[in-house]
């Protein structure tokens, strides 16, 4: 065992965490291509790529070499009054990428922050245009934007923090994804009821992923985007979890043909190396901000704003994009989780099996020990940590064919175990 953990536990506040009951973490000492390694010389094969970041797997040697070299010359500078290649580079390039005429960038630390200053920017876009009442945002059941006091009240009211701290969040507007022609009426109707107070609707395109890897196809989406455009409200795209090649496309919101004003970006911006996130506006979303009066500027900038060493890590992300084949590996693993997760239809407890990219969640149904499980996948061998109702595989998109095995074959496992407990 490692001679830090117990005494650093006594000290250490975890997260989603029962600390008086909750098993303790594992060691992790050191983590390569899809692996993990614990302190105890055991490897884990990653099936979530620590919470959907490491695309290209760990410690790929194109963004260590750019990261030490960034390191050895500017780590970290202020974004008030300078500017860096390596920001400059990064929000180029997004813009280049992403569809439309998405082009303005404004980078954070974290995918919660980068959701506050869509809101923030889809708010102070209504007010500089002298629609101050324009206040309220319209979200999805089953949505996921953050831990942030603004974004969880834009998270799912019932799986979501509602409750807890009901009374100190703002009050948003709910509704239900528009999947079919009822719900799309009822989407309509929200929309015509509230539109003069809406400022924008917030989604997560494609796959709802917090909230229960939840998936709607490219119609839902566009019609969402679609209605947003005809009640003349601004449509926020949440891509932290879908952005970059997750979903099949490098941008879910590209299936649909859908090109949001707002659209947040973090998780695998980096490539799951150092904390990044970025919210990028239309042309005329930045327009309503250029005026002669000061107080139509955006008022945010987070003290590690673009930070150096993590743009860098990003412009190295991106070149692996361009120069290994990363959304052809995203449509190899697809298949192969429809044609190795399939099965677990097959199995009891399974209420369904969901894939899209290099998402294989299957949905349970019955009583559920999360930490049992846990347990069970690290004896077998793979890093799969089961939330809610779901076990989900998102692995990096370098896996080996059978290494992505060892990962279905050991979820296959673990549930005909949970079979055999149900009554
Ligand atoms: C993870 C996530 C966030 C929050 O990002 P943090 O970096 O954890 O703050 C927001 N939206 C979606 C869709 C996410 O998956």
């Amino acid at each position: 065992m490692s001679d830090w953990l117990t005494p650093g536990l006594a000290h250490l506040w975890l997260p989603y965490t029962q600390m008086k009951t909750a098993p303790a973490p594992l060691p992790v000492v050191a983590s390569d291509g899809v692996r993990l390694r614990l302190a105890d010389g055991r490897e884990l094969v990653d099936g979530i790529s620590s919470w959907w970041t490491a695309c290209h797997g760990y410690g790929h040697p194109h963004i260590r070499a750019a990261v030490a070299g960034q390191l050895a010359t500017l780590p970290h500078v202020m974004f008030a009054g300078l500017a860096h290649e390596p920001a400059a580079r990064l929000a180029t390039r997004l813009a280049a990428l992403l569809p439309g005429d998405l082009e303005r960038v404004f980078f954070t630390e974290s995918g919660s922050v980068a959701v506050e200053v869509a809101l923030k920017m889809a708010l102070q876009y209504w007010r500089n245009k002298g629609r101050a009442d324009r206040q309220r945002i319209v979200y999805f059941r089953h949505g996921y934007h953050g831990d942030t006091f603004a974004t969880m009240a834009l998270c799912d009211p019932e799986e979501g923090m509602h409750t807890l701290f009901a009374g100190s969040m703002p009050d948003q507007l709910m509704a239900e994804l528009p999947t079919d022609d009822t719900m799309r009426r009822a989407l309509d109707l929200l929309l015509d009821t509230h539109a003069e107070r809406i400022a924008a609707v917030v989604v997560e395109p494609l796959v709802q992923g917090a909230g229960g890897m939840r998936m709607h196809d490219a119609a839902t989406l566009a019609f969402i985007a679609e209605a947003c455009r005809g009640h003349g409200v601004l449509l926020i795209a949440d891509e932290i979890m879908t952005g970059f090649g997750r979903t099949g496309r490098m941008f879910a919101c590209e299936e649909a043909g859908v090109v949001p004003d707002i659209v947040c970006l973090s998780k695998a911006l980096t490539g799951g190396t150092l904390p990044l996130a970025a919210t990028v506006a239309r042309g005329h979303v930045f327009d309503a901000f250029l005026s002669d009066d000061p107080g139509a500027a955006l008022m945010h900038g987070p003290t590690y704003m673009a930070n150096a060493l993590a743009c860098a890590a990003a412009n190295a992300s991106l070149d692996l994009f361009a120069s290994e084949p990363r959304l052809a590996q995203v449509v190899a693993i697809e298949a192969q989780l429809a044609t190795e997760l399939s099965p677990c239809r097959e199995i009891d407890g399974v209420a369904d099996v969901r894939i899209k990219g290099a998402i294989g969640a299957v949905e349970l149904r019955g009583g559920i020990d999360l930490d049992g499980m846990r347990r069970r996948f690290a004896e077998l061998g793979v890093w799969v940590r089961p939330f809610g109702k779901v076990v989900y595989l998102m692995p990096p998109f370098v896996i080996a064919a059978d290494d992505l095995s060892v990962l279905t074959s050991a979820l296959r496992q673990v549930l005909a175990e949970r079979a055999t407990t149900l009554k």
